[in-house]
């Protein structure tokens, strides 16, 4: 048994789980969190148990020390030599990372290159790749991103319709985002349908803060609400979706916004469910306050219902059919009302809710009644414990394998 931490590095914040493998067992999770302020915070959880820190951490490479030592501490690793691999999650992987790759210095170079496609994300997975591989020097790093699956997207679905020359000059198009979700829950549905993945049509909802649809025939992603960065699609928590940019333009000739980063800063941050209800970025406290009465959140909450129907409806157009459709994440894991508002207004396909397996939590379960035609399934994604597999996965490759992946000498003596 190997024990794989699987890394998601932020720009202020650090999230880890700890596997032993192949088990899949969780040995621990945890988060450090304010990296760079004051009262920086650590949590770690294993075995049932708790334990928090607050002390000033300068930086990553402050916060990643801190984080391998409280692991030992903690008695949950005995030496650092037993972490073996680091599985590092990258929001964009371009055209360049199409599947989970072994970590070399170009690979390392390249997800720091294409910081220009995430400048919110990337910087911080690069920063990652680079600390963890210093500072743990006998474990191997893989990374994976959350853009690989998308990659099978044919062309008519990725590209934009403006100059060709835009896509051949400057990489424009559509990427994608959560590609690990999206994968990882429709494996999961086709177990339950009992029918290989190849054979389905499913469309997998993957509404968080961040939401994203896709649709996905032959395995693969045939199409996805994300596009060229992840502020595009489906309202979201914080994000506004898609938006006429001549809006964008008429608000910026007609205010004082001049700056084009200003304003795409605004529909990063400020519109979304927050923006429309003004009460909210949590599905929570906007359910809450609609029932309260409070129209703008019964709005919000309306706009976002409205979205994802229309995606799915899209996207049954483009499937010519669908069997099978997935909720997950933290508002499609948890939120039976919001399931069953989207149920309701698919009952013209034949969905028929099972209000018992709806109200349930924390299982993946079907929600719709077994006369359905079209299946409807609640599905807890996994990304940290896709990455660890993947990361397993290199571990158990031959040196020879390892070769081709072309990583040096030295790294495959360790
Ligand atoms: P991300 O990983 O994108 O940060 P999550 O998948 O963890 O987000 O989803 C977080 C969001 O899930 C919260 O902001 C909240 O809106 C929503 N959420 C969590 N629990 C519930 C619930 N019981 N009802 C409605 N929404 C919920």
């Amino acid at each position: 048994m190997v024990k794989v931490l699987s890394v998601n590095s932020g720009s202020s914040s650090i999230k880890f789980k700890l596997f032993d493998m192949p088990a899949e067992q969780v040995l621990a999770s945890g988060m450090i969190e304010r990296i760079g302020l004051k009262k920086s915070v650590t949590t770690i959880k294993w075995d049932g148990q708790k334990f928090k820190d607050i002390r000033d951490i300068k930086d990553h490479e402050d916060a990643i020390g801190i984080m391998l030592v409280f692991l030992k501490k903690l008695e949950i690793i005995k030496d650092f030599s037993e972490l073996q691999g680091v599985g590092h999650r990258v929001v964009a992987g371009g055209e360049y990372i199409k599947a989970p790759m072994l970590v070399n210095d170009e690979v390392a170079e390249k997800v720091r290159e294409l910081s220009k496609l995430a400048p919110l994300h990337n910087p911080a997975a690069a920063l990652g790749i680079r600390l963890f591989r210093k500072l743990l020097p006998n474990a191997i790093s893989v990374v994976v991103a959350d853009t690989a699956f998308h990659q099978g997207m044919p062309a008519k679905n990725y590209l934009y319709s403006v100059p060709y020359e835009w896509y051949e000059k400057y990489s424009i198009r559509r990427y994608g985002a959560h590609g690990t979700s999206h994968e990882y829950v429709a494996k999961e549905a086709a177990k339950m349908m009992q029918k290989p993945l190849a054979d389905l049509k499913l469309i997998t909802c993957h509404l968080g803060a961040g939401a994203s649809i896709t649709a996905i025939k032959d395995g693969k992603s045939f199409d996805t609400s994300m596009g060229f960065t992840p502020l595009a699609g489906l309202t979201m928590a914080k994000r506004s979706g898609d938006v006429d940019p001549s809006a964008l333009q008429y608000v910026m000739n007609n205010s004082d916004i001049k700056d084009i980063n200003e304003m795409i800063d605004i529909l990063n941050n400020k519109s979304g469910l927050l923006g429309i209800s003004g009460v909210s970025e949590d599905m929570r406290d906007v359910e809450k306050a609609a029932e309260e009465g409070n129209k703008r959140a019964q709005l919000a909450f309306d706009i976002f219902e409205k979205n994802v129907i229309k995606y799915i409806g899209q996207y049954i157009a483009e499937l010519q059919g669908v069997d099978g459709i997935v909720f997950t994440a933290g508002i499609g894991e948890n939120s039976w009302s919001f399931r069953s508002k989207v149920m309701k207004d698919l009952a013209y396909l034949g969905i028929k809710e099972d209000r018992d397996n709806n109200d349930t939590f924390g299982k993946n379960v079907f929600i719709s009644t077994p006369d359905s035609k079209v299946k409807v399934m609640r599905i807890m994604t996994n990304e940290e414990l896709v990455i660890a597999r993947d990361t397993y996965d290199f571990m158990e490759k031959s040196p020879a394998e390892k070769a081709s992946a072309n990583v040096t000498k030295e790294q495959i003596s360790r």
